[in-house]
């Protein structure tokens, strides 16, 4: 019999986009299952994992923090080197994290090429503060070619895990 762990699956998934938008605490909410206001990004680990099940397939994410390197347009070639799937991810109370989402897009495609990407839009639960709707999300998804949005709040945990299976699924169906 060949041990489960042989049979995994691994892939490393990066996660990019402005300061602030969500980026650390989406890791932290999926790996650990907690929303914390002030983590700090600190920790001191490149990544935190998890393993998924997609279709009875033992599947290790592998989730890469920027670690605040994006503040200073400073995200290194060791950040994207050998990344399988892309979150590019924005706040619905941020509108510049919204504009910079082609930028985002044409760094991962730079440095990685052609991988499952999802949009997220984040903080929904901020709906009163909101800047960005629906139609300039599903516009600007159309116009970068991401074939999916999906909204979400960390915060009341809501689309998380959602996100992540997403790109499983479409890494597993890509390789
Ligand atoms: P990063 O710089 O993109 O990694 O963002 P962080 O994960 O550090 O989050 C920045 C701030 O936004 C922190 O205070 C988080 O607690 C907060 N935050 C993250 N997700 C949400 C969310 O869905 N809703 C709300 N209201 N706040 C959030």
């Amino acid at each position: 019999e060949i041990p489960m762990e042989d049979l995994e699956i691994a892939m490393k998934v990066v996660i990019v986009g402005n300061g602030s938008v969500g980026k650390s605490s989406m890791i932290q909410r999926f790996c650990k299952g907690i929303f914390t206001r002030d983590y700090k990004k600190t920790i001191g680990v490149d990544f935190l994992e998890r393993i998924i099940m997609v279709d009875d397939q033992p599947v290790r994410l592998m989730l890469w923090d920027t670690a605040g390197q994006e503040e200073f347009d400073a995200i290194t070639r060791t950040y994207y080197r050998g990344a399988n799937a892309c979150v590019l991810a924005c706040s619905i109370a941020d509108k510049e994290s919204f504009l910079a989402l082609p930028k985002w897009k044409n760094k991962v495609c730079r440095e990685c090429g052609d991988i499952p990407m999802v949009l997220v839009a984040n903080k929904v639960d901020l709906q009163k503060e909101s800047v960005v709707d629906s139609a300039e999300l599903e516009g600007m998804a159309r116009s970068l070619g991401v074939p999916k949005l999906i909204k979400s709040s960390v915060k009341d945990d809501l689309n998380v895990s959602t996100v992540f299976n997403y790109l499983a699924q479409s890494y597993m169906q890509s390789i």
